[in-house]
């Protein structure tokens, strides 16, 4: 399984998915060869998979997609990483991300930028979008990415895969490289709601070494299999983003409401009307989380030493070298937001508008089981279309981002295709669940299949 991996991913070398193949693949190989050998039963026994460059695999390369760290060498696995490689899976390698996470293209790279294999001049989305691609290409069934405000969601609808990101705290953060640490959540690509459903009981659960991971049972497979509840389903499609989309994504999202009324839903509207705010508070508060974060890159602690001067201009030269302009413009943007005279104005606002946000969520998860938008307004657009405008990138979020502020869990689940200048694009509709009951959008995306 694993040589043929290799194999899929070598002769699709020109998507730039992957950003290192694993040097100790063979090794794990071998290892879970003689566990299965020796008689034990492993959920992904032999299961070849890929992680996104910002999870540590220790003994390997963790780039971030930065020039930053790119000597650095994982001296740790990642908790979601070590529970795959217990459960047997084997890391073919590590998937090419926007820098820091940061973007919505996988276009910052500083190893290029991964093509759609849908339409090889589009992007995959981002940041995961090396993730998405290993999937969505064949390279292999599973793979992990990182979602902070849709970087699992939105590349799994550009490339016509599952992309799940779970309730905050499912899944440990530890050995996940930190971009904003309160909305930062490791998730999932598949190409079904049961290879989710495996792959979940894997990874999730709680892990002591991260204090924000969550201890609640888990039970994604048998939860799959009880199926969902005899009574009706009540959907809530959330009108704010019933706005601004192409033909295409609004013509999926009636196949999506069908399927459901077909499965016995009450589909009905709900306004949330703080989601509204959602891209603008999620930019001032993810960008001062993610400044003080990459403090720590600075030469010294990480990153490539720069010699030039005393300790300030050394820093600063690392930072200048070392980091890309979307990661520079972040920490700017942050800085600036925290900053004393600033703050309220900026940060403490946008934590209020976080809590409304909240707020709004669950008080139409009072009258509603699960909640629908369109993962994106538009399929994967064109290399350059955004990147030169950090606003047009960033309201790419539009969808995706007032989920991460309240904390909810949510899965795109590919929904057909818009053809657009003739060549068809995949189009993915998000569901929504209330804060743990991350199943159910698992059981409800294998009876929609
Ligand atoms: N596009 C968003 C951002 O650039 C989300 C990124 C992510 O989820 N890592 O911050």
């Amino acid at each position: 399984a694993l040589a043929s991996a290799v194999e899929r991913a070598e002769a699709q070398r020109s998507l730039n998915a992957l950003i290192s193949l694993n040097p100790l693949a063979q090794e794990q190989a071998q290892q879970v060869a003689a566990r299965v050998e020796a008689g034990e039963s492993l959920p992904l026994a032999g299961v070849p998979v890929v992680i996104k460059d910002n999870l540590n695999l220790r003994g390997t390369a963790t780039t971030c997609g930065s020039r930053m760290l790119q000597a650095y060498v994982s001296p740790y696995t990642a908790t979601s990483v070590q529970r795959l490689l217990a459960a047997g899976a084997v890391v073919v390698g590590k998937a090419n991300m926007d820098e820091f996470a940061m973007g919505s293209s996988t276009e910052t790279s500083a190893f290029g930028p991964t093509l759609n294999p849908w339409d090889t001049v589009r992007v995959p989305g981002g940041t995961s979008g090396g993730s998405a691609v290993s999937v969505a290409a064949g390279f292999v069934p599973i793979s992990l990415g990182s979602d902070t405000g849709g970087s699992v969601r939105q590349p799994a609808a550009f490339t016509g895969v599952y992309g799940f990101k779970p309730t905050y705290g499912r899944v440990s953060r530890y050995g996940l490289v930190a971009h904003a640490s309160s909305l930062d959540q490791v998730g999932p690509f598949a190409r079904s709601a049961a290879d989710l459903a495996l792959v979940m009981d894997v990874i999730a659960g709680h892990d002591p070494l991260d204090a924000t991971s969550l201890d609640a049972p888990t039970g994604f497979r048998d939860a799959l299999r009880a199926g969902l509840p005899e009574r009706p389903l009540r959907v809530g499609v959330v009108t704010q983003a019933l706005e601004g989309n192409t033909p295409g994504v609004l013509a999926a999202l009636e196949r999506m409401r069908a399927a459901l009324a077909g499965l016995g839903a009450q589909v009905e509207e709900v306004s949330l009307p703080g989601t509204e705010y959602a891209v603008a508070a999620y930019y001032l508060i993810s960008t001062p989380e993610a400044s003080s974060n990459l403090a720590r890159y600075d030469g010294m602690a990480y990153g490539a030493r720069a010699a030039a001067g005393d300790v300030n201009a050394s820093m600063a030269a690392a930072r200048a070298a070392g980091f890309g302009p979307e990661v520079k413009r972040r920490i700017l943007m942050g800085t600036y937001a925290l900053s004393s005279g600033y703050y309220d104005a900026y940060y403490s606002k946008a934590m209020r508008v976080r809590q409304l946000i909240s707020q709004e969520f669950a008080s139409a998860f009072e009258r509603f089981d699960v909640l629908v938008t369109p993962t994106s307004p538009f399929p994967a657009f064109r290399f350059g279309e955004r990147s030169g405008d950090p606003l047009a990138m960033y309201a790419a979020d539009v969808d995706t981002v007032a989920i991460s502020l309240a904390g909810v869990p949510a899965l795109s689940v590919p929904m057909g295709t818009e053809t657009v200048d003739g060549v068809a694009l995949p189009v993915g509709i998000q569901l929504i669940a209330p804060t743990l009951h991350d199943a159910r959008l698992i059981m409800l995306a294998a009876a929609l299949e």
